[in-house]
């Protein structure tokens, strides 16, 4: 949804206006979105926002849901901060037992750069049908232990998580550039355009 900061738009910015993810689940009773905070203008005004001030908000958009059926099963590829819409379906899905079988490979530099890692290793645990495949790609620069897999999601990963059954459905989100490259690394091995839904978060370099 495209969210306004009503601060910007007084001055006349015409940047006043950034999407965001919706990152909270229907039954949390609340909107949430997350952001990583940077010195852009918007972000500046974001973070001196008041408790309680007021932002404008549209209306939701974009076609990452889960299908409608739980015969396929579902490959989620994250980057970073791009996890945020896959918070809100993975907690939906936990919540309302859905039998979608899902495996989310999410990647990020250090564990310490996460977003919700936690949050979804806690949910790993919940939900006999939901996977985490979290992997660090500059373990070098980490304080913290860490077990999982390393380095950038490749075919190979792909391939050693891989769901025996039927071809998965996969949904990817996160940095323009890491969008486009699995999106080719999956096309390249014979996954259908029609199976692989996407949303590129512009501003991410
Ligand atoms: C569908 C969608 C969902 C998103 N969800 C999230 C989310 O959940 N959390 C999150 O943090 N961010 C999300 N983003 C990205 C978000 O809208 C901002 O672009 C991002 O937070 C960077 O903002 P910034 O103020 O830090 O940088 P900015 O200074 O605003 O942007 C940095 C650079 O990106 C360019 N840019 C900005 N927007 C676009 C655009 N639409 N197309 C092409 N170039 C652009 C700017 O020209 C600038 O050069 C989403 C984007 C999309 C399209």
């Amino acid at each position: 949804m495209d969210v306004t900061l009503p601060a910007l738009k007084e001055v006349g910015s015409q940047e006043a206006t950034h999407t965001f993810s919706i990152a909270s689940a229907p039954h949390e009773g609340a909107l949430m979105v997350a952001t990583r905070m940077r010195d852009s203008s918007y972000k500046r005004a974001l973070g001196s926002l008041p408790v309680g001030g007021e932002v404008l908000i549209g209306p939701p958009q974009g076609q990452l849901v889960l299908p409608e059926g739980p015969e396929r099963p579902v490959a989620i590829l994250a980057g970073g901060i791009g996890i945020t819409p896959f918070r809100s379906m993975l907690l939906d899905a936990a919540h309302r037992g859905l039998p979608h079988r899902i495996v989310l490979f999410y990647s990020n530099r250090r564990p310490e750069d996460a977003p919700f890692l936690d949050e979804l290793q806690q949910l790993e645990r919940r939900n006999p049908h939901f996977t985490l495949v979290a992997t660090m790609t500059q373990m070098e620069r980490s304080l913290h232990p860490w077990k999982g897999e390393r380095g950038p999601i490749d075919l190979a990963m792909l391939l050693r998580h891989r769901d025996p059954g039927m071809a998965p459905v996969y949904y990817l989100a996160g940095p323009p550039a890491m969008v486009y490259a699995l999106r080719s690394l999956l096309t390249g091995n014979d996954v259908k355009d029609a199976d692989i839904r996407t949303e590129e978060f512009y501003g991410y370099g």
